[in-house]
């Protein structure tokens, strides 16, 4: 009998860890199982946003990546790890609602989960995180290395290449002023926000003023959000969010997890971090 195949948003249920029995988990294929294992801090995120813009964020577009991939290629096996809500963001601990622990801190619970999950032989592990500051991507990426180099697991952060990456800005709707300096909680996040979870944004945003910085000078290394003058905890311009930029980039992201998770199964190359951050991430001291 032919079943009417549904659109694959409806038709497919997420495989959560949580859920599953030890039976059901060994049962899985491992040549074909795929681990995403969301990971962003608690952080606080202007006056306007919810602290968990980057934690939402990550395990939302692991869900829709998830269920992208259920419609594209149905052999694949699919599992949502639950998001630990952890991350490096000692820049704004000065705020109520930010929680941050070290980067080692970082590269520990990722290396344990990896190395527990590759034990059990699982092959493939996404990790997504929505949160990009150098110390958490480098605990992320020397997690990546060991898990690699010990167990051959196959292991990518798809976010932090494409996002420093060119291709981001030359796919990037043009909207007539720079992006690249809407860090925190500016334009793009409240943006994202404003398409997920419009309840959750503060209405006062529109009144926000835009207020830069350049979190890449050497000046600022080190120094907290309110020591540089930052008293609402954002730079950029929330303003200006708009919420079909908000779809744009929430699809975008999707995107990347599940082409990313795609190249991982076939074996194709894994995009790395560019040049400059991976040297300015060796001169880092852990903290
Ligand atoms: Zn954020």
């Amino acid at each position: 009998m032919k079943t009417k195949q549904q659109p694959a948003n409806t038709a497919t249920k997420i495989m959560k860890l949580e859920e599953l029995t030890w039976k059901q988990i060994d049962a899985l294929n491992r040549t074909s199982t795929i681990v995403f294992l969301p990971i962003s801090p608690l952080e606080q995120h202007g006056p306007h946003l919810p602290v968990g813009t980057d934690f939402l964020t990550a395990r939302d577009t692991a869900t829709e990546a998830i269920k992208l991939l259920h419609g594209r290629h149905p052999k694949l096996s699919c599992v949502l790890f639950p998001v630990i809500p952890l991350g490096f963001c000692d820049f704004n601990v000065d705020f109520p609602g930010s929680f941050s622990v070290s980067g080692k801190t970082i590269r520990d619970v990722v290396y344990s989960i990896g190395s527990q999950l590759a034990n059990h032989e699982f092959r493939f592990l996404v990790i997504c995180t929505y949160h990009m500051a150098l110390v958490h991507l480098k605990g992320i990426y020397q997690a990546m290395s060991k898990l690699r180099s010990r167990y051959g697991l196959r292991v990518c952060e798809p976010w932090g290449p494409y996002f420093h990456s060119k291709a981001m800005e030359e796919r990037e709707p043009k909207l007539g002023f720079d992006t690249a300096k809407e860090v925190h909680a500016g334009f793009r996040e409240t943006s994202l926000m404003k398409y997920q979870y419009p309840y959750l944004v503060d209405p006062s945003y529109t009144s926000l003023q835009s207020v830069y910085r350049d979190v890449f000078s050497p000046r600022v290394l080190g120094k907290t959000f309110k020591e540089l003058g930052l008293k609402e905890g954002y730079i950029g311009s929330p303003a200006r969010a708009d919420v079909d930029y908000g779809r744009w980039f929430f699809n975008e992201t999707v995107n990347v997890y599940a082409d990313a998770a795609v190249n991982l199964y076939k074996g194709a190359p894994i995009p790395d971090l560019p040049k400059h951050l991976k040297t300015a991430m060796k001169a880092l001291f852990w903290h």
